[in-house]
């Protein structure tokens, strides 16, 4: 066997064998905490609610168990059990110009794993998620929002490929540089378009009608130096009873999409502590930081993949036969994750610093008090554990565990 095919299955083996066991991990610390709420939640979350969560979790984590076993067993067939190489014979019949033979190559990828992911989409929408009661999805709208995916994907998908593709084979020597500021340029672009293109096939939108709810973010959006464009409404309820709330919009001109469950759990005062926080996120400059070493990590991913797609032994390693610009776009984009599964702790650990640092804003340019009661609903309505397993948490958690979160802000106030 290649050595390079060698240290792709160790990798395989490895990141998925941590993956399980932090799993495991995680489901044993959740059930062992199941029979009693921490203190520090007691009086607001019940223990049928603390109890939900905890089987809501484990749940979760045995479905992800079988994600996990599915996605790799499909990664390897498709690289060392041949199926890309079969896939690139079959591409090869039609004579057809490498970047034609490359959307061929990368559509007959992307349907065939799509389809058979449907599977699993459908078990967690309509028996995982049902089950707990958060699914609010009927089969007519997730069939109609996965043709409407799939439509986009094309319609979006093919140009930006058609154009990687023309660049990797046409651009010399830096087409890898060309690549990336046209992929970087793609990405501002969605940036732009989403809210305004996008995002409303999918939802409604409309304009927040609460006039005192209003008046508060607006006050709390001057006080913070930012001005609003605009608050939405989006029907998010269509879908799913997990609430949220982001920010659209470049530099100061910032749109507030407000999902409607949100607004129903929370009052006022918790909205605008919850609104505090992701202005913090803006304020301390994380979206920036987010944006620039996401510059970065795609920059020395397009140089890596322009020298890997040399390398012979790249192709024979990860099953192909044959090279091509698309098998290296493939293989790069399939192989890569693997590689790079170790470093999810860092990014998550960052992240975690940052939501204590908009958590400090937000303590200081709304009540804290109010933040906490609003996650502590926030926790209770999404049954979030409060009881995750440090190791799991720390190696995946974007947020703080909540225990720890409360207590930064409740310590930090006074
Ligand atoms: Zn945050």
């Amino acid at each position: 066997m290649p050595l390079f095919s060698t240290l792709f299955l160790i990798m395989v083996f490895f990141a998925a064998g941590t993956h399980f066991f932090l799993s495991l991990r995680q489901i044993k610390h959740v059930k062992n905490h199941r029979d009693k709420t921490p203190d520090a939640f007691s009086e607001k979350i019940s223990l049928g609610e603390h109890q939900k969560a905890a089987d809501y979790t484990v749940a979760k984590e045995k479905m992800g168990n079988i994600g996990l076993l599915l996605s790799t067993t499909l990664l390897l067939i498709w690289t060392l059990g041949g199926g890309l190489e079969l896939a690139d014979q079959f591409v090869r019949t039609f004579q057809l110009s490498p970047i034609f033979s490359g959307v061929i190559f990368i559509l007959l990828i992307g349907i065939i794993s799509s389809v058979l992911d449907i599977p699993l989409t459908l078990y967690n929408t309509f028996v995982l998620e049902e089950k707990f009661g958060f699914n609010r999805t009927t089969l007519k709208v997730w069939i109609i929002d996965f043709i409407k995916q799939g439509l986009l994907g094309l319609l979006i998908g093919i140009p930006l490929i058609m154009v990687i593709l023309w660049l990797m084979g046409s651009a010399g020597e830096y087409w890898w540089l060309y690549a990336w500021a046209v992929w970087m340029g793609f990405g501002f672009l969605m940036m732009w378009a989403y809210p305004a293109f996008i995002a409303p096939i999918f939802n409604k939108f409309t304009e927040l009608e609460d006039e005192s709810l209003k008046k508060r973010i607006e006050q709390l959006m001057t006080r913070c130096g930012f001005l609003s464009k605009g608050i939405l409404v989006m029907d998010g309820s269509k879908r799913s009873s997990h609430g949220n709330a982001y920010f659209t919009g470049l530099g100061n001109n910032k749109q507030i999409v407000f999902f409607d469950n949100l607004l129903d759990s929370l009052d006022e005062e918790e909205v605008e502590a919850v609104l505090a926080h992701e202005l913090g996120h803006f304020k301390k400059k994380h979206i920036l930081k987010r944006l620039i070493s996401m510059t970065f990590i795609t920059l020395a991913g397009f140089a890596m993949l322009g020298w890997l797609m040399q390398q012979m032994w790249f192709y024979n390693g990860l099953g192909m036969s044959t090279s091509s610009i698309y098998a290296a776009l493939v293989l790069f984009s399939i192989a890569s994750p693997v590689f790079t599964f170790f470093l999810s702790p860092i990014s998550a650990m960052i992240s975690r610093k940052h939501e204590f640092e908009a958590d400090d804003y937000a303590a200081e340019q709304a009540d804290a008090n109010k933040l906490v009661e609003a996650l502590v609903k926030l926790y209770k309505d999404n049954a979030n554990t409060l009881t995750p397993d440090p190791l799991h948490s720390a190696y995946y958690d974007s947020h703080p565990p909540a225990p720890v979160r409360i207590a930064h802000l409740i310590n930090n106030k006074s």
